[in-house]
């Protein structure tokens, strides 16, 4: 059968009743919550740190096909998100990551553009309500963060291809390659401001030295 996929205006049935005292998806998720760009100059700017300050504590880093990318850490016994509080509620509910607010859909990047998709069984509610995915994802600037996460997947992607092509082989450039990418876009501190000129300026940059390697 083949997926069915939405967009941004589509309604879809994937809400949970504000998840009720359930928080399934925030425990035991491994290193699967990835983190791009704009999750980390939102974590930055509502938390007053740094990248190293969220390294010490509630993000941890992972290795993708050989590319080494930020995720969130979960914690203890219980693996728990280091963002789940006492109450069991997201601490960082107005500006958690991407993947978080998603959740239960998966995105899907094609030629013409960023859809969206369920993950059927994903979410254990059992009384999902159709919602407006735009809405769901209550992202401001919708637009331009779409464009930033297929502009992102474009970058990653061409990552993946260079690192595949290069484990094993040169090993030196994998380094180098993760190292930029870190650098980059994750440890150099993103000021306050608008994000999306702050990534588009990183991203020419990070270009430029790509072809010079
Ligand atoms: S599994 Fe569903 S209901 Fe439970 S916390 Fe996650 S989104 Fe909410
Ligand atoms: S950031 Fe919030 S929503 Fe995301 S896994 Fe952690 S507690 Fe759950």
């Amino acid at each position: 059968m083949s997926t069915i996929l939405f967009h941004a205006n589509d309604m879809v049935k994937a809400g949970c009743n504000d998840c009720r005292g359930c928080f399934h998806c925030c425990q035991g998720m491994g290193d699967s919550i990835v983190l791009d760009p704009y999750d980390v100059w939102q974590l930055e700017t509502n938390l007053h740190t740094t990248f190293a300050g969220l390294l010490r504590e509630k993000v941890e880093l992972r290795v993708e096909e050989g590319l080494i990318l930020p995720c969130l850490a979960m914690q203890g016994e219980a693996e728990r998100c280091g963002f789940l509080n006492e109450e069991n509620r997201c601490g960082i509910h107005v500006f958690r990551p991407g993947l978080c607010r998603l959740f239960p859909l998966g995105r899907r990047y094609e030629e013409e553009g960023l859809s969206y998709f369920l993950l059927e069984e994903a979410c254990v509610s059992q009384n999902h309500t159709k919602v407006k995915i735009k809405k769901w994802l209550g992202v401001p600037e919708l637009k331009r963060y779409e464009a930033f996460l297929v502009r992102w997947h474009g970058i990653r992607k061409g990552l993946m291809e260079r690192t595949w092509a290069c484990a094993g082989e040169d090993e030196e450039l994998l380094k180098q390659i993760n190292l930029n990418l870190l650098h980059t876009f994750y440890e150099e501190q993103y000021a306050p401001k608008d994000f999306y000129g702050q990534f588009e300026e990183r991203a020419r940059r990070f270009e430029k030295e790509k072809r010079r390697e």
